[in-house]
């Protein structure tokens, strides 16, 4: 299968869909989703269930960008998986994706008060998609592509974020997180990654950050999940 009958030209110049932009959506949606490595096809395999445990969908961990897999055949699978699950077309799940990229969630406000940046390590000490990296590429952000270290796998090439380029360590803090006018603010707030825009990831990280967003939704509409910014 290939993508393009599903994705509307437009979408594309907004933001590279793609799996890992699928994932913050799902998220949303309030599937939960487990990573565990597949004997049978050698790869890192992401596993979405419903809030019951019942599986989904499946798809190759956004992460891992395995030689010789067309990502776009993946990414077009994964919609069309995620679509029957969610009892949509998948072109009405790419432009849901699309469309969350930017969004918050109804009644999540995000107060920018950097809880999650400073407490949470994955925050800065993790993993980005290649589509993230070709995406800063496309826009000239070679400041972000800076802190951005390329590691090459038998198998596979993982993209690592942030690093130090002096020590090739992870930075114990996140690089971009600025004070200015006596607040903390994302330096590069309006082309952060996916990770930093689907905090928090669950209702147990939110009220471990005392995610100010979060309590606010949750007092106000406590059925709702609570997941992403
Ligand atoms: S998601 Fe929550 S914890 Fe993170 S910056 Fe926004 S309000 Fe603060
Ligand atoms: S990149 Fe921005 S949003 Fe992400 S952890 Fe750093 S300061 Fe926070």
């Amino acid at each position: 299968m290939t993508l393009a009958p599903c994705l509307p030209a437009s979408l594309t110049l907004a933001m590279p869909l793609s799996l890992s932009a699928l994932e913050k959506y799902l998220l949303r949606r309030g599937l939960v989703l487990t990573d565990g490595y597949d004997a049978a096809s050698r790869r890192v395999i992401t596993r979405a269930c419903d809030s019951q445990g019942r599986p989904a969908l499946t798809y190759v961990h956004p992460a891992y960008d395995y030689h010789g897999l067309d990502r776009g055949a993946l990414l077009a699978g994964a919609l069309a998986a995620a679509g029957e699950a969610l009892g949509m077309s998948p072109r009405a799940v790419a432009e849901a994706v699309a469309a969350d990229f930017a969004a918050q969630p109804e009644g999540f406000a995000c107060r920018r008060c950097a809880a999650c940046c400073t407490g949470l390590r994955d925050a800065y000490q993790g993993r980005v998609s290649r589509e993230e990296v070709d995406w800063w590429r496309l826009l000239g952000r070679e400041d972000v592509l800076r802190f951005v270290s390329r590691q090459e796998r038998p198998d596979y090439v993982l993209y690592a974020a942030w690093v130090n380029p002096k020590t090739g360590g992870h930075f114990k803090r996140c690089p971009w997180l600025r004070t200015e006018g006596g607040r903390k603010v994302c330096h590069i707030h309006e082309v952060r990654p996916l990770k930093c825009r689907s905090f928090p990831l669950s209702r147990e990280q939110a009220e471990r950050l005392h995610c100010p967003a979060f309590e606010e939704q949750a007092e106000m509409t406590p059925a709702l999940p609570g997941v992403g910014r």
